[in-house]
This record gives structure tokens, C-alpha cells and sequence, in this order.
């Protein structure tokens, strides 16, 4: 029998929610606080330049097997470009380029690596190093890392201070928006483990060619088909929680009336919509204050000529991790600049972040040395993900009740901070969709993760 089930955000995970009930005969009603989908995956109309801007660069891997799933169901997979090199400046040089070869993984970027000038040998042997004891390592190794911090592992595996600085950090940075220090080890060895060494498709990097933004419609079109709805500009202020069950949704223009429950809204939103008395029947609830957040800041620069020669490129060792080649309009180059774990950024005026990313930017590209960009717009995200910080997972509740402690049958939690064991991305927020959407209708479910080639399997890196 078909049953309507209310989903509250209308990100990628409550996107991806939606349409595995509708898929599974469902109605699903998702309630969407804003005038558009795709949450913080998404793009907004920039007043200043006329242009539909995403509100920052947002990448995938080709590990994220459950994203790729979701753009097929809504038929958007050929928007995502693949690019299976990645660019790192080494000024006054041109950039070194880190590309698979035919050597089976973990060997297959030996070559490239091997080549790179930004290291010198002896920063080599103990990135080499690093990598075997991770591979090493394994899974199981991995999990019970969970808890301490990664640069605990750098130090014990003697990475010297350029390889941490040049090779490491920037990976873990952008992977899990803070830096190694900060970042639980299991979760930038995931990264490693899963995102490099153990095939050469998962570190193929994935770029939308079309505003994030338009990737969504389809999932339009798919949730109405179902017979669901899309209540957009409409707020969920409270979950009504009858003492046993959820039975429906107050938003700031009426009730919701529905069968089940997902959330998909980040935690401290989360928490506004529960009552005392329903924290209290579920212990999923019990602390979603206490999830920290990292923030994220993007630049939009354009200028009057090109300034870049590859699509993208890593700055190691610069504030400024990434730079972005966009599709630029009217003859302009359209350059995104990606500061992750960007606390130190959040209170600077717009003029002073601009002037210290165009120094990064001078630092690697020649062609920016004495040009202003002729328009720019820099977005904070303060909020951008949790923060991936030792001990997380403790505070990362799973979609369904603990069957021990017990909770409220009809709830069922998404985002991409619930336990989904992966960092704060959109792979892990599809991940979360369809697992609080399976665990609701009874179908469906999480898309197998790339399997480990067979060398990799074999020296550990088993599934
Ligand atoms: C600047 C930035 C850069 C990033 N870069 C990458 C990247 O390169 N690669 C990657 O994989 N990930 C990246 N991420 C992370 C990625 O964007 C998120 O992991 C993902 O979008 C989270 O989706 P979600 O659906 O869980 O949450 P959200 O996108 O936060 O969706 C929640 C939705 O709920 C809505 N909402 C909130 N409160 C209410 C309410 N009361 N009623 C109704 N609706 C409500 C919100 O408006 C929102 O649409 C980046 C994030 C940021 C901010």
C-alpha cells in the first residue's frame, strides 16, 4: 500500500531520499526551506555579475559510486566531466601531473609520482612509506585508528616536513575540510586507502559542467511523477511526536500529515524540530549540539584573459588549496579558488580575501602576476561541513533506532552527518538518503563500493 512520507530537506540526501521512495511506490513530501533544491550542493543568481555562480567548486571521485547511482537515476551523468589527472603547481615550473599508468593499483601512479619535482626523493621514500602502511594496514587497521588523529600516523610513518606539507595536507584538507591535526585518521585513511591506492578509476575526479543547480531538475519531475510533492519556501518548524510515533510535520504553513519520517537537515536544524520530550524517546537525538562544523570558502574571480592552462590545479603549501578553471562566458576566465578548513578566513572582509587568493594565484600562475580580476565574489560558508574531528563517529547517529536503546519507529535520519563512514561530501549524503529510504520502505538500498583491484586486495586492501 502506498504510504506518504515526509522528507525534510531538499539537499542532495533528502533528493536522493525522495527518490528511492518514490521509486519504492511511495509518495514522497519533501519540504524544502528554500525556493530551490540541492542544499549546499547547489548555485545561486549572483547579483553582481549577472551569472548563475555555485556557491563553491564541488568535486567527485570516481570511489563515489552511490553520487554517480543518484546522477544516473535523474539522467544528469553526462554533466560530470572526468579528469583522471590532477595538476599540482611547482612554480617557476610548470605543474607536476599525477596520472594512473598501466601498472596495477596500488603501483598505478608509481610513474607519475616518481616524476614529480615538488618532492624531493627523500620526501618520496617517506609518501612510499606512508602509503605501504597504509596498505598495509587494511580496513581493519584503519578502524581501529578511529578516535586518534592523523598526523599521529604522519609522525610515525617519519613523513618530513615538505611531504606533509606539499603532499599530505592538501589531500586531507580538501577530503575532509580540516586539516590532519584535527582529522580523525580512520577517516583521511579512507581517503587514501579507498580514494588511491586501491584502483586507478576511484581517484578519477568528477566536475559538473552545468550549474550544480540544474543537476536537481529531474528529481522534479521524478518526485511529482510519483504522486509525491515538492513544498519548497515552506519551513518544518516541529516533528509532531504522538508518545509512540511521528505523526506528521508542522511547517510554517501547515501540517504535513505522514505515514513516516527522514530527515535530511544538518544537526543543529535537526534540533530545532524536536521537542524535549521527543529527544528524549530517541537517543539518535540526544546530541546533535555537539557536532562540530569546519567552513569552506570560495572565490569566484573572472578576468579579461586566460590565466590558467589546466583545467584545475593544487596549490601545496599555500593557504589557497585549489584553483578551478570554469567555463567562463563572453571571452572572460573564470577562475573558483577553494579554501577548505578556512577558519582562519571567516572574519576578513571580501577586498583582503580577494588579495591574499590572488597572491596564492600569482604564486602559480605567471599570467595573474599585475592582473585584477574584473569581477570577483567570495562565499563563506561558516557551516560548511561537521567537522571530521577525532571521535566523530560517536556523535554520528545511524538512519534507524538502536534496536537496544530503542527510539521512534517511524524516524528515520539522513544527511551527510549521520553514520554513513564517510567524510562530509555529497557521495555521503546520497549514501545516507538511500539507507534512511530503504530502512523506511523495506527496498532499495546502498550501491557496492568499487572493489579493490586484485593486487591491491592481496597486499591488504581487502573489501
Ligand atoms: C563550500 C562547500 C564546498 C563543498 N565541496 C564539496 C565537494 O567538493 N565534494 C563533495 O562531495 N562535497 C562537498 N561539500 C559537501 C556537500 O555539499 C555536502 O556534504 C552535501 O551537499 C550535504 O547534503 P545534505 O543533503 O546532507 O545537506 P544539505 O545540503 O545541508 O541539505 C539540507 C537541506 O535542508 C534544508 N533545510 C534546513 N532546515 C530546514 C527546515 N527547517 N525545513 C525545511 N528545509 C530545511 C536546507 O535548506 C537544505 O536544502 C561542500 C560543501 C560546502 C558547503
Amino acid at each position: 500500500m502506498s504510504r506518504s512520507v515526509a522528507i525534510v530537506g531538499g539537499g542532495i540526501a533528502g533528493l536522493a531520499a525522495a527518490l528511492r521512495v518514490a521509486e519504492a511506490g511511495h509518495r514522497p513530501i519533501v519540504i524544502e526551506t528554500r525556493g530551490k533544491l540541492g542544499g549546499r550542493a547547489t548555485s545561486f543568481e549572483d547579483a553582481r555579475t549577472g551569472l548563475v555562480l555555485d556557491n563553491c567548486q564541488h568535486v567527485l571521485m570516481g570511489c563515489c559510486t552511490n553520487l554517480i547511482d543518484f546522477y544516473a537515476r535523474l539522467g544528469v551523468g553526462e554533466a560530470i566531466e572526468w579528469h583522471d589527472t590532477t595538476f599540482w603547481a611547482n612554480p617557476p615550473m610548470d605543474p607536476d601531473r599525477m596520472s594512473p599508468s598501466w601498472w596495477p593499483a596500488p603501483g598505478h601512479f608509481s610513474g607519475s609520482f616518481l616524476r614529480m619535482r615538488m618532492l624531493s626523493l627523500r620526501d618520496k621514500l617517506a609518501v612510499a612509506r606512508g602509503m605501504w602502511a597504509l596498505i598495509r594496514l587494511g580496513r581493519d587497521g584503519r578502524a581501529a585508528w578511529s578516535g586518534r588523529d592523523f598526523a599521529a600516523f604522519l609522525a610515525q610513518t617519519g613523513q618530513t616536513p615538505a611531504a606533509i606539507e606539499r603532499f599530505w595536507e592538501p589531500v586531507v584538507v580538501s577530503a575532509c575540510n580540516v586539516p590532519s591535526a584535527s582529522c580523525d585518521a580512520a577517516y583521511a585513511m579512507k581517503v587514501f586507502q579507498d580514494g588511491f591506492l586501491q584502483d586507478a578509476w576511484s581517484p578519477c575526479m568528477g566536475i559538473s559542467t552545468v550549474p550544480l543547480a540544474r543537476l536537481y531538475d529531474p528529481a522534479r519531475e521524478a518526485i511529482l511523477h510519483a504522486g509525491g510533492e515538492l513544498l519548497e519556501s515552506t519551513s518544518a518548524v516541529a516533528l509532531n511526536y504522538d508518545g509512540r510515533r511521528i505523526s506528521g510535520v508542522t511547517t510554517d504553513e501547515g501540517v504535513v500529515e505522514c505515514s513516516a519520517v527522514i530527515t535530511s537537515v544538518p544537526p543543529d536544524r535537526l534540533a530545532k524540530l524536536c521537542s524535549d520530550t521527543l529527544r528524549k524517546a530517541d537517543a539518535r537525538l540526544a546530541r546533535l549540539e555537539e557536532v562540530p562544523f569546519s567552513p569552506i570558502l570560495g572565490v569566484h574571480l573572472f578576468f579579461d584573459h586566460p590565466v590558467m592552462d589546466t583545467p584545475h590545479l593544487v596549490l601545496p603549501g599555500r593557504a589557497t588549496q585549489w584553483l578551478f578553471r570554469k567555463p567562463g562566458e563572453d571571452g572572460r576566465e573564470h577562475v573558483h579558488a577553494v579554501i577548505s578548513g578556512a577558519d582562519a578566513w571567516m572574519a576578513l572582509d571580501e577586498a583582503t580575501i580577494v588579495e591574499r587568493v590572488l597572491d596564492d594565484m600569482a604564486w602559480a600562475l605567471p599570467r595573474v602576476r599585475g592582473l585584477a580580476p574584473v569581477a570577483v565574489r567570495a562565499v563563506k560558508e561558516k557551516r560548511a561541513t561537521f567537522g571530521c574531528v577525532p571521535g566523530i563517529d560517536r556523535l554520528r547517529p545511524k538512519a534507524v533506532p538502536d534496536p537496544i536503546s530503542g527510539g521512534i519507529p517511524n524516524l528515520f535520519l539522513a544527511g551527510d552527518w549521520t553514520a554513513t563512514g564517510w567524510p562530509a561530501t555529497m557521495e555521503g549524503a546520497v549514501r545516507s538518503g538511500y539507507a534512511a529510504a530503504a530502512a523506511c520502505t523495506g527496498q532499495g538500498g546502498i550501491v557496492a563500493d568499487v572493489p579493490p583491484g586484485r593486487v591491491a586486495a592481496w597486499l591488504g586492501l581487502r573489501a
